[in-house]
């Protein structure tokens, strides 16, 4: 891909996806560029990605034919005001903050800006993300493609309508944080088991990986999985029933139900 990419914000998120398509050797080092407020984070995106890296926004937004708006959600109007005088007449906007509407982003360029919410998750990383995509009107299925094949260089999309994008965050932006802790949770009664913390991790970690690879490849419902594990009468339906009895399920909807409530508060 030829287009220049800019990233207003440089945190957690923004990494994640600069390393993800970096791996890939699909997008230039040179046509990437980073924003952050301190020195030291525009010293470190310098130095660990060899992309340019600037304090200065609206550098970033001069540069940019894509441009990402990676800044928490309170900050948003702040740096749109700060660039919405710098940005080529063609750029596409890309916001990956909680909350933050198609509306409000059209509302703070002006009407006819090309935009597309989006909310994508730290396993960008790894090449391995998932990120819900919402555009705007005013841009093309042609630019939606290439939005697209931008996100697919760090993982997967999915389009969704913008009435679900709050919801979001609780199923795959922030999931991530309760699968490390179900993992960790794994690795530690393994240890209370008495096998090696390091054997641990990774027996527990490859565990998630390949069941999640089962949902995905074999397309057989979750629910059919788990009853092929469970020999009648044997040590599996017994984990089972502890959990059921412990609320393991009925934890994660209502853990997604307050991150969702959360969400809708932050802006
Ligand atoms: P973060 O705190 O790690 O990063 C925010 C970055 O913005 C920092 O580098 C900070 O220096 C920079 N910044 C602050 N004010 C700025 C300004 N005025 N101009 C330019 N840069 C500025 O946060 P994060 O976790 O990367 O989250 C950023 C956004 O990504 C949020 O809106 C969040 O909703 C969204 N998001 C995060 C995740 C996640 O897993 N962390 C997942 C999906 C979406």
């Amino acid at each position: 891909m030829m287009k220049k990419i800019g990233f207003i914000g440089a945190g957690k998120m923004a990494q994640a996806m600069i390393e993800g398509m970096l791996k890939t050797n699909q997008i230039a080092r040179e046509n990437i560029m980073a924003s952050a407020i301190s020195d030291k984070t525009v010293d470190k995106i310098k130095t660990t990605y060899q992309i340019a890296a600037t304090n200065n926004n609206k550098e970033v937004a001069r540069f940019s034919d894509i441009l990402f708006l990676a800044v928490k959600p309170d900050l948003h109007s702040k740096v749109i005001a700060e660039i919405r005088n710098q940005i080529h007449r063609d750029v596409i906007i890309i916001t990956i903050a909680a909350g933050i509407t198609l509306a409000d982003i059209e509302r703070e360029f002006g009407f006819g800006i090309k935009t597309v919410r989006t909310m994508p998750n730290t396993p960008s990383l790894v090449g391995e993300g998932m990120s819900a995509i919402c555009p705007n009107d005013s841009i093309s299925e042609n630019e939606i493609v290439e939005v697209e094949q931008l996100f697919h260089t760090f993982g997967k999309t999915e389009r969704m309508d913008e009435k679900l994008m709050d919801a979001i965050p609780a199923i795959s932006g922030s999931s991530p944080a309760y699968v490390y802790m179900f993992i960790e949770a794994l690795a530690d009664g393994g240890v209370l088991q008495g096998i090696p913390r390091d054997k641990a991790y990774r027996l527990a970690a490859q565990s998630v990986l390949g069941a999640a690879k089962m949902v995905l490849e074999t397309e057989v419902h979750p629910g059919v999985l788990k009853d092929n594990v469970c020999t009648p009468g044997g040590a599996t339906i017994e984990a089972v029933s502890t959990l059921e009895k412990m609320q393991f399920r009925g934890s994660i909807l209502a853990a997604m139900e307050s991150c969702t409530k959360k969400v809708k508060s932050l802006t």
